[in-house]
Parts: structure tokens; C-alpha cells; sequence
């Protein structure tokens, strides 16, 4: 079991690193397709259930009651979306829970994860988006390599949208990022 986990791990900072590495060249080619953005989040969502279920987390998605097709490179958002996710649960108590939930807003579609979770503190917000960045402290026992947001935040701005936190110590964390609509 060890053995295994080790080598998930690395096999992970192999492929964060890969993408760091592919970004900060500049060599990344975006495959813009039209996606059904609440469909696509809710398959997602649904591929966490037993992560989070293993972790005693529960985790839902909402519905929007709105339309969301977004432009958006497949591969690279789904990125985006799994690795906040699985932020929420990793740094989330068991008992907590995870809501996931869409927003529309003038020209994008704003995707919210908001858990019950460690929460962040002020000090910390500016350099979450930063390479390597952990916070200490709340996350014995967890293993990350601080990538994930890095790169999720390199990944939302090629596709010219935003990606920002609100959160409270010991209540839990907001995050958010916004991709174009597409309209038609
Ligand atoms: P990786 O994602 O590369 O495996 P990681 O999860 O440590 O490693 P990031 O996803 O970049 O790296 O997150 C950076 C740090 O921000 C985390 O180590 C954690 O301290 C903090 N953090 C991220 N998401 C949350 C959250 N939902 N609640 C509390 N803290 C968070
Ligand atoms: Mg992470």
C-alpha cells in the first residue's frame, strides 16, 4: 500500500512539474471546444463521490437554472475543476461537506467550490497561487506539492478568465474562477 501511494505521489509531482514546465515555456496550444459547463462539472463532481466519501466529506453540485455553455480547452479545465475539488477534500475535516455551484455573470460563467473546511488565513491568501506554496500548519498527513493552484490559475488566465478565494480560518474557504460563455 505504501509503495503504492508513493509512487501516486510522484507520479503527480512528475505531472505538475510537466505542466509547469510546458507553461513557463509558453508552449501551451489551447483546443477550444463549446462545452455544456453544468454537465461537465456534475460528471466531475460525481467522479470525487468515493474520494470524498473515503474521507467522510460529502460533496454536492447544484444545478444553475441558467444555460452554461462556455469555450474552453477540455482537458486543461477539467484540471482546473479537479484540483480545486480535491483542495476542498484534502483540506476539509471528515463531517465536512463541499458545494459546487455555477454563477452567471455578464460575459462568463463563474464555478464556485466552496467548502467547510481549515479555512485560510489573511497572511497566506497572496501567495496561494504562487509555485510551491503550502500553508503550514493545518495539514499534517496531507501531501501536495503546491502546484495545483499555480497551475490552475496559469490554466484560467490563458483562457482569459479570473480565479480568486474568499475564506475564514476555521470556517471554510470560497473558490472561484470564471471562463467566457459562449453565446449561440
Ligand atoms: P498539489 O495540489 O500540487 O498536490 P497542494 O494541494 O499543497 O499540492 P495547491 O493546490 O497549490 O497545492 O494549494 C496550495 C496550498 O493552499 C495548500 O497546500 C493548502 O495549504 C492551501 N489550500 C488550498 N486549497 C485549500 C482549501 N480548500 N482549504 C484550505 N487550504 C487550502
Ligand atoms: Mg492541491
Amino acid at each position: 500500500d505504501k509503495a503504492y501511494m508513493s509512487s501516486n505521489q510522484l507520479y503527480a509531482l512528475v505531472e505538475n512539474l510537466l505542466s509547469v514546465s510546458r507553461i513557463e515555456r509558453g508552449n501551451v496550444k489551447l483546443t477550444l471546444e463549446i462545452i455544456e459547463w453544468a454537465g461537465f462539472v456534475s460528471e466531475i463532481v460525481e467522479n470525487f463521490k468515493d474520494f470524498s466519501k473515503n474521507n467522510n466529506i460529502t460533496i454536492s453540485f447544484v444545478r444553475p437554472t441558467f444555460t452554461s455553455k462556455i469555450k474552453a480547452d477540455k482537458v486543461m479545465v477539467s484540471e482546473v475543476v479537479s484540483n480545486l475539488i480535491d483542495n476542498a477534500v484534502k483540506y476539509t475535516n471528515p463531517g465536512g461537506n463541499i458545494m459546487v455551484f455555477l454563477e452567471d455573470s455578464d460575459k462568463f460563467i463563474v464555478t464556485h467550490i466552496k467548502d467547510t473546511g481549515a479555512g485560510i488565513s489573511r497572511e497566506s491568501i497572496p501567495h496561494l497561487f504562487t509555485k510551491f506554496y503550502r500553508v503550514g500548519g493545518v495539514q499534517e498527513g496531507s501531501h501536495g506539492t503546491g502546484l495545483g493552484l499555480y497551475i490552475s490559475k496559469e490554466i484560467v488566465n490563458m483562457h482569459g478568465g479570473e480565479i480568486w478565494v474568499e475564506s475564514e480560518l476555521g470556517v471554510g474557504s470560497v473558490f472561484s474562477f470564471s471562463l467566457p460563455k459562449h453565446n449561440g
